[in-house]
């Protein structure tokens, strides 16, 4: 590079620019892919160079220096920095910010790829202590000393430790000086893939999974496959299979799923018939494990890379297959600052890398199934359940002539009874957390709002709080109205109320409660699910946390409590959505040899969707709404992006997105619509008042090009200083 000594750099910051710098004057040579340490503003801040250019725009006197370059070799490949880029073009988002996702904090903060880990370890002088005297002067430091002594001599490191403890540090300070406890640097230890036990053979694929095997097999170059399957067809045994041939051949699959936490049996199942550790990818990690899982995909060292959503920017040295497992979760799209979706990324990365890609799905988005139709994608089905288990009969309890006490109905509570009579589990479904959703005055009809949102508080009866579901604001649950003083009293059900009107019925029954209230202990969810798996647990109440991918041997009665919600939802999704989440739930049913049975509570059994869903599954709603969006122009008949605005002051809102009409205005054609500026379905949330900006184009480059206009206007207008704004490609969500 040394001819053309302009580095243009991504830095972390909301602006669509590449920085230009000049190279240090001494240290490493500046590689495209490798970091640097800059001065930018007031701060430094840690960049990524992209490029270099002979000339500027910046006049030489103002150009700036880099203080270092931070590593050796580049960190990201070409193959990543195409990724990053394309995130940040059809996203229509800063690079900066994009290299900043894609990068394990650790690297970002601008720590070695190789760090030193800080541990923390017990003298020789320590074992003299007494402990117990200790505790009774300094409880903080004789737990720090204990959690020491159960370490041993290889001491702790000190990013456990802020788990463990977090305030161990003075703790640590007390005991150090006492000369009890001392630091050293130590290397981080490698990821290593092996395993002990050996791979497990699974079961002979029926002939569906054979056929559906020798498709996905027909190529190791680029296509995208939509594994179709019904909940329990053998999918996942399928696609185990598929990663197999390409780990023999020595390549990296990766796979996406929608939440590790949750799907603690799928990577048990993974190590399990693969034979190796895979390395994890996720929120739930340590710093330093995220950045060893990281450095393990980009040398090559992992072969089998499991994550959530942002895995899809992890390194790979030799990739071979990429796997989105339930790729219709809407937990693959970001719904904050960079808004990608994983599962689109996903396909646009293989494609690049020509590789596979397989797309698995009981409940397939309506986006790759048109893709089938086009014939761009390739639809591979399993038509019937793997092993010999009947799918679920699903059948309507009306509410209406069955009315419901405490939210279960009569018929719901007899089934109940039944199935725990002959041994059998039972799911209790219901998507909203808390005891009642509505806190109601007996007097005057007064509800309690959040003061920040437009919305009403939910009633968390354990902790005694009235709680906002969108803003996180809680207050202490009361007993009279705010306005009149009268009795209030809770209104509907959320899992916390149905929970407790089932411990009534069934006193004799194990009940569990899965929901983000009950799993938000460390380790909660895995033990839940455990005792779920083993059948320990008799009842299962909860929300969408239940419904995603388990496998509950025993489980035969799956029972929806209130499953009107989405029926008349204002979004155009609504219909596709709910489908996705009863099949679903009702997917847990019957996986084994016990046949499941579904009861479905609904005010409005006449409702044609329920006769769709009953008489014609998935399939065949989701084919009248493929029908249904071609005529009304909806994706995937077109394509959609939402610019979001939020501001103290509902005008500051509103103007961003005038400005951005104002400047589509002349853009507008046949193939571009322009819908609003509105208010957003919830126009205040958490004290922010929020509008938004619908943009519609039945053809994809169009939308693109006006976005890429849009983008530095809006960055430049002093409307923007005024509100937050985000422009969202893809959305899932429109409020
Ligand atoms: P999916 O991913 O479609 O939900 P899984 O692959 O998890 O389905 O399979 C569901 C259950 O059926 C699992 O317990 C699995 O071990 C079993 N299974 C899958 N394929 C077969 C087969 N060919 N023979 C017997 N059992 C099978
Ligand atoms: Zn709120």
């Amino acid at each position: 590079m040394s001819d053309s000594p302009i580095l243009k750099i991504a830095v972390n910051v909301p602006l669509s620019l590449e920085f230009d710098y000049l190279p240090p004057q001494k240290g490493s040579d500046p590689f495209v892919g490798c970091r640097v340490r800059l001065p930018f503003g007031r701060r430094e801040q840690v960049g990524v160079i992209l490029g270099s250019a002979r000339e500027s725009d910046v006049p030489a006197p103002k150009l700036k220096r880099c203080t270092e370059i931070l590593d050796e070799a580049a960190i990201l490949s070409a193959a990543d920095l195409w990724l990053i880029r394309f995130t940040s073009d059809y996203y229509h988002h800063p690079i900066g910010e994009v290299v900043a996702a894609a990068l394990p904090s650790l690297l970002r903060q601008g720590k070695p790829l190789h760090p030193l880990i800080e541990k923390v370890v017990t003298t020789d002088l320590a074992k003299q202590t007494d402990v117990e005297a200790l505790t009774r002067r300094a409880p903080k430091q004789a737990e720090l000393l204990e959690a020491l002594f159960d370490a041993g001599g290889d001491g702790l490191d000190t990013d456990l430790l802020t788990e463990l403890l977090p305030t161990w540090r003075r703790a640590a300070k007390g005991l150090t000086d006492k000369g009890l406890l001392t630091t050293f640097e130590s290397r981080a230890e490698e990821f290593d893939e092996r395993l002990v036990t050996p791979a497990t053979p699974g079961p002979d694929l029926n002939a569906d999974q054979q056929q559906a095997l020798s498709v996905l097999r027909s190529s190791d170059k680029f296509g995208a496959y939509l594994l179709d399957g019904v909940t329990g067809s053998g999918k996942t045994e399928v696609y185990l299979q598929r990663a197999q041939d390409v780990l023999r051949q020595g390549g990296q699959v990766l796979i996406l799923v929608p939440e590790i936490g949750l799907t603690p049996q799928l990577v048990a199942r993974l190590r399990d018939r693969l034979g190796i550790e895979p390395a994890l990818l996720h929120s739930g990690l340590s710093n330093s494990a995220r950045l060893a899982a990281w450095r393990a995909a980009r040398a090559g060292a992992a072969h089998l890379i499991v994550g959530t959503r942002s895995a899809i920017f992890a390194p790979l040295k030799n990739p071979g297959l990429i796997i989105v497992d339930e790729e219709h979760d809407h937990s693959f799209k970001q719904q904050e600052g960079l808004r990608y979706s994983a599962r689109d990324l996903a396909i646009a990365r293989a494609k690049y890398l020509d590789v596979p890609v397989i797309l698995g799905s009981a409940t397939p988005s309506l986006e790759m199934l048109q893709h089938c139709r086009t014939g761009s994608y390739e639809h591979v089905i399993l038509p019937a359940r793997a092993g010999g288990a009947n799918p679920p009969t699903l059948r309507l309890i009306d509410t209406v002539r069955r009315p419901t006490t405490d939210g279960i109905s009569e018929p719901l509570a007899a089934a109940i009874h039944q199935h725990l009579d002959s041994d059998g589990q039972v799911l209790i479904f219901l998507n909203r957390r808390g005891f009642a959703p509505t806190l109601i005055c007996n007097s005057c009809g007064h509800i309690a709002g959040c003061e920040r949102c437009d919305s009403r508080l939910t009633v968390h009866a354990g902790s005694k709080q009235l709680r906002c579901h969108h803003c996180g604001m809680c207050r202490a649950l009361v007993e009279n109205c705010d306005e009149c003083g009268e009795r209030v009293r809770p209104l509907g059900e959320g899992t916390e109320r149905l929970e407790e009107s089932l411990c009534d019925r069934f006193p004799d029954a194990v009940i569990r409660r899965i929901d983000s209230d009950s799993t938000q202990r460390k380790g909660a969810m895995h033990e839940a699910l455990e005792s779920a798996t083993l059948g320990h647990a008799n009842i299962l109440v909860g929300t969408q946390m239940l419904s995603k991918g388990h496998h509950f041997p025993r489980l035969s009665l799956v029972g929806v409590v209130n499953a009107d919600q989405g029926l008349f939802g204002t979004d155009f999704r609504s219909a596709e959505r709910m489908a996705q989440s009863i099949i679903q739930v009702a997917g847990r049913a019957g996986r084994e040899r016990r046949n499941g049975e579904v009861l479905i509570q609904t005010a409005f059994p006449e409702n044609e969707f329920w006769k769709t869903l009953i008489e014609g599954g998935y399939r065949q709603i989701s084919d009248n709404a493929l029908a249904e969006r071609e005529v009304t122009r909806w994706p995937p008949f077109t394509r959609l992006a939402l610019l979001r605005s939020a501001a103290h002051r509902q005008t500051d809102a509103h103007r961003i997105l005038e400005v951005a009409r104002h400047h589509l205005a002349a853009r507008t054609t046949e193939t571009l619509r322009v819908l609003g500026p509105v208010d957003a379905p919830m126009a205040r949330k958490a004290g922010r008042y929020r509008a938004q900006l619908l943009l519609q184009s039945s053809d994809r480059s169009t939308l693109h090009r006006v976005l890429r206009e849009l983008r530095p206007i809006l960055e430049k207008d002093p409307a923007a200083r005024k509100a937050r704004w985000s422009i969202d490609v893809d959305p899932v969500e429109l409020f």
